[in-house]
This record gives C-alpha cells, sequence and structure tokens, in this order.
C-alpha cells in the first residue's frame, strides 16, 4: 500500500482475474475527520473525591442508585443522599468508585455490628423483664 503524502487517499494495485493489474485510489477523508475529531467518547472523569460524602448537606450516607460503565477506565454513577434527598450523577474513575465501595462496604459492616449490637440490648432487656417477672411471680409453670 502507498500512501499519498496528505494521508486523504491511498492507491491499492489490485490484480485482476485477467492478470491485469490496475490502481484503485481509496480516499480516506472520513477515516481522517474521524482521527482529527478523536472523539472524547466518554466525559473524562472528575477529579478524585469521597463519594458517600454528600455535596449538598456533608451527610456520610451517599449510596449508588444506579451505576454503568463509562469507557473502559471510567464509571457513571448516580448518586443519591437520603439526608437532602439530592440526586447527583457524574463520572468517576475506577479508584474514585473502588474507595466508594470500600467505604460502603465498612458502612454495611457498621450497620451488621449495631444490628447485633441492638439485638443484644434487646434481648438483654426481654432477660431482665423475664427476671423480673419470674421473681414477682408473675410467670407460672402454666404459662409454657
Ligand atoms: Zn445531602
Amino acid at each position: 500500500m502507498e500512501t499519498g503524502g496528505d494521508q486523504t487517499h491511498y492507491v491499492k494495485r489490485v490484480v485482476l482475474p485477467s492478470g491485469k493489474t490496475i490502481e484503485v485510489v481509496y480516499f480516506k477523508e472520513a477515516e481522517v475527520q474521524l482521527d482529527e475529531q478523536v472523539p472524547v467518547e466518554h466525559p473524562p472523569a472528575e477529579p478524585h473525591q469521597e463519594l458517600h460524602v454528600c455535596m449538598e448537606c456533608y451527610s456520610e450516607l451517599v449510596y449508588p442508585v444506579h451505576w454503568d460503565e463509562a469507557g473502559p477506565d471510567n464509571w457513571n454513577v448516580l448518586l443519591h443522599c437520603p439526608n437532602c434527598d439530592v440526586y447527583r450523577e457524574g463520572v468517576f474513575a475506577q479508584d474514585t468508585v473502588e474507595a466508594f465501595d470500600e467505604e460502603l462496604d465498612r458502612g454495611g459492616d457498621a450497620l451488621a455490628r449495631d444490628y447485633k449490637r441492638l439485638m443484644r440490648a434487646n434481648m438483654a432487656d426481654e432477660i431482665e423483664r423475664f427476671v423480673g417477672a419470674l421473681h414477682s411471680d408473675a410467670i407460672l409453670p402454666e404459662d409454657f
């Protein structure tokens, strides 16, 4: 393949079944235009930031509602703050989203810990009530 200096076309020699050789000129204008536009197919990611923190009210309870891949490295994420009910959409780099994910995991762990603590507290309450009821003879064998 010969390439024209201006890159707008190239000439290709084609051998026909008859044995005759012809030169076919390929124009590359369309391609060249595409190359020049090198399209920002995907918007660039926003700077690294803590996605679990709300930009409006600084609540740390922001969670992802929806996310899509935005190119090979980035994510388009819809965020919601349950505190001030603000929705926000943005494109974030893989690292930013991973950090967010870790934060969400921590939040989930904290929630599970709180829940267990609450369960234990409730059980302790019940046991105290039960013991109190036993002592005051409010519970009799017939109750079982
Ligand atoms: Zn908020």
